[in-house]
């Protein structure tokens, strides 16, 4: 994280220290009594869930990650800047009321909240991590203002993110569902993004965008089972950069997710504070590889079936 700080600061950003995340910032999105429980651990090992243990310090470095996050929607929503919260834990696992896939808190929905509450309409959130953000689309399902679109290997871990979920009652239409299977190349995330979450993304018009931009679909990613390269990564950003840019007067916020090769997560997040920067020259979508896939023009045709009632496409 001190490289990529770095990388920044070069650019010309500013870096800043986090704040740990108040209890009722966390309480929009958690139930008290999780709260308290996560509280409970600190200054302890303990396992919350088969792949969720803490160390002593967890409790305390999650309050940070949360908080990081809601400055970074803070310095968005000023127009100051688009602002990267680089964290760990991530959160998009994380539910109301409990700890899952090594995340405590769910940064990003403490995000959407916060903006909400200090003054955003509308907030989309669009995740680009291998795996389905289940615990963001739960706490927003019903929610009309805050759209939930990931773009997510499927099937895999955890199970939820079917092109079927749109989003329940008011929230019908607003969870936007782009399942790939495992193999996907850059070629396949280029067509949901532009036959899909960009569109979306338009009509829905964010007064702020925030991104779970997780890094485990590279092809190096010892977890995830995905073909992006690097350069995708960056296009990803400048497509998202480019709707915040139309929507809501360039204001974005980053969350860092997964990502579990250190080199690959180096290198993306070098591409996208190049496009954060505006300084990218290279961050168009790279050329047709070697691979041939049907998986992204499957899946969008899946998800425009699925959301016909809802937008156009
Ligand atoms: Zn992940």
């Amino acid at each position: 994280m001190d490289v990529v700080a770095a990388q920044w600061r070069e650019r010309g950003g500013e870096v800043v220290a986090p704040r740990p995340a108040t209890l009722d910032e966390l309480a929009r999105v958690h139930d008290r009594e999780y709260l308290r429980r996560v509280a409970g651990t600190a200054g302890r090992a303990v396992a919350l869930d088969p792949d969720t243990f803490t160390s002593p310090e967890s409790h305390e470095i999650a309050l940070l990650a949360a908080g990081a996050t809601l400055m970074a929607v803070e310095r968005a929503m000023d127009g100051r800047t688009a602002a990267l919260a680089l964290v760990r834990p991530p959160g998009h696992h994380a539910e109301r009321d409990r700890a899952m896939g090594f995340c405590l808190y769910n940064n990003v929905a403490a995000a959407a909240a916060h903006a909400r509450a200090i003054g955003a309409g509308r907030v989309a959130i669009v995740d680009f991590d291998v795996h389905h953000g289940n615990g963001t689309q739960h706490i927003f399902e019903a929610d009309p203002n805050v759209l939930y679109a990931s773009a997510h290997q499927y099937p895999y871990y955890p199970g939820t993110g079917a092109v079927t979920e749109t989003g329940t009652g008011a929230g019908a239409g607003a969870t936007v569902n782009l399942p790939l299977e495992a193999g996907a190349i850059d070629d396949d995330y280029r067509i949901v993004f532009a036959e899909v979450i960009l569109p979306v993304l338009r009509q829905f018009k964010p007064d702020l965008l925030l991104v779970s931009a997780g890094f485990d679909a590279h092809e190096r990613d010892p977890l995830g089972g995905m073909r992006l390269t690097t350069p995708a990564f960056g296009a990803m950003t400048l497509e998202l950069r480019a709707v915040a840019d139309e929507c809501c007067g360039g204001r974005m916020a980053l969350v860092t997710e997964g990502g579990y090769d250190l080199h690959a997560l180096a290198a993306s997040l070098e591409a996208v504070i190049q496009v954060l920067a505006g300084r990218s020259v290279q961050a168009a979508w790279p050329g047709p590889g070697p691979h041939r896939s049907t998986r992204g023009r499957d899946s969008a045709a899946a998800a425009t079936r699925a959301l016909a009632p809802f937008w156009r496409f």
